[in-house]
C-alpha cells in the first residue's frame, strides 16, 4: 500500500526512537491518538444504553475494553439499561486509582484497549485526571457517561471535570420528556412524594417509586428522581402521574 512496501528498499525503522516504544502495557504498535470522550444528560435519557452500545461497537471490531462503574448496589456491578441490555462491570469507588485499574489488568495479561466508564458523574476531579493520564500516556480510549446536574441544578463534581478536560463532549440526544411533553432537563429529587432542593449530593435512589425497602436510604424517607423541565423544576410541579404514584404507594 505504501510507497515503503511497493518495491523501494526498506528503511530499517529507527526502533530506538521515543515513538516506537510502546507506552508501558500498551499492546499496539502504533498507537493512534486516544480521546477521552464524555456523554451526559439527565436520567433515563439512554445513557447506560448507549454506554452498551458503544462497548459492542468497539468489541465487534476485536478491541478489549474494561466496564467500570460506582453506586451500582447489586451484589455484582454492572452497567444496565433500562431496555434490558446489561453487561457485568467492575465496581470503584472513591478510592480507586484508575490509572492502577488499567495497569493490573494489563500485569494480568489482559489486554485494554478502552474504557467504559458509566455514573461517572460520581468521580472525583482527580479521578477524571486519572482518566485523562491514561488517554495521553497509555494510549486507551476512555468514554464516559454520566448525569449532567445534580437535584439542585449543580454540576457533578466528575461531569463538571470532564467538562473542563474531555477531548470531546456530547449531550445525549434521546429526549427525556418531563410530565408536561416538554424536553426534560433537570433531575427533582423527591422525598416522601416532596421535591427537595437541599441534602447530600449523593443519594443513590432509583428513579421509579421505590418497592425495595430500606435500601441506603434507612428506614426513613423514600427518595426517589423525576426528570423535570425547567420550568416545572422550578415550580416544583411533579405533574399528576407522580401525585397518582404517591397516593398510591400510600399505606
Ligand atoms: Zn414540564
Amino acid at each position: 500500500m505504501t510507497a515503503g512496501e511497493s518495491g523501494s528498499p526498506t528503511i530499517p525503522l529507527p526502533l530506538s526512537s521515543p515513538a516506537a516504544v510502546p507506552t508501558s502495557g500498551d499492546h499496539r504498535r502504533n498507537p493512534a491518538p486516544a480521546h477521552l470522550r464524555f456523554f451526559h444528560g439527565p436520567m433515563d435519557c439512554g445513557k447506560s444504553t448507549l454506554a452498551l452500545q458503544v462497548d459492542h461497537n468497539q468489541s465487534r471490531q476485536g478491541r478489549h475494553g474494561l466496564l467500570v462503574t460506582q453506586g451500582d448496589r447489586s451484589a455484582a456491578p454492572q452497567i444496565s439499561s433500562r431496555v434490558g441490555l446489561c453487561r457485568e462491570a467492575l465496581g470503584i469507588d472513591s478510592g480507586t486509582d484508575l490509572r492502577l485499574l488499567v495497569r493490573d489488568r494489563w500485569a494480568d495479561g489482559h489486554r485494554v484497549d478502552y474504557l467504559i466508564v458509566d455514573e461517572a458523574q460520581f468521580l472525583s476531579r482527580g479521578q477524571v485526571d486519572q482518566l485523562a493520564e491514561v488517554v495521553d500516556e497509555s494510549h486507551v480510549d476512555v468514554y464516559a457517561f454520566g448525569l449532567t446536574t445534580d437535584f439542585r441544578t449543580r454540576l457533578f463534581p466528575g461531569t463538571q471535570r470532564l467538562l473542563e478536560v474531555a477531548d470531546d463532549i456530547q449531550r445525549i440526544q434521546v429526549e427525556v420528556l418531563c410530565w408536561c411533553g416538554l424536553p426534560g432537563l433537570l433531575n427533582a429529587r423527591v422525598v416522601d412524594g416532596i421535591m427537595v432542593r437541599t441534602g447530600e449530593t449523593v443519594v443513590v435512589a432509583d428513579t421509579a417509586p421505590p418497592e425495595l425497602p430500606g435500601e441506603a436510604t434507612g428506614p426513613s424517607p423514600a427518595v426517589r428522581y423525576q426528570v423535570l423541565c425547567r420550568r416545572h423544576y422550578a415550580r416544583g410541579e411533579l405533574g399528576p402521574t407522580a401525585a397518582g404514584r404517591e397516593q398510591l404507594s400510600q399505606p
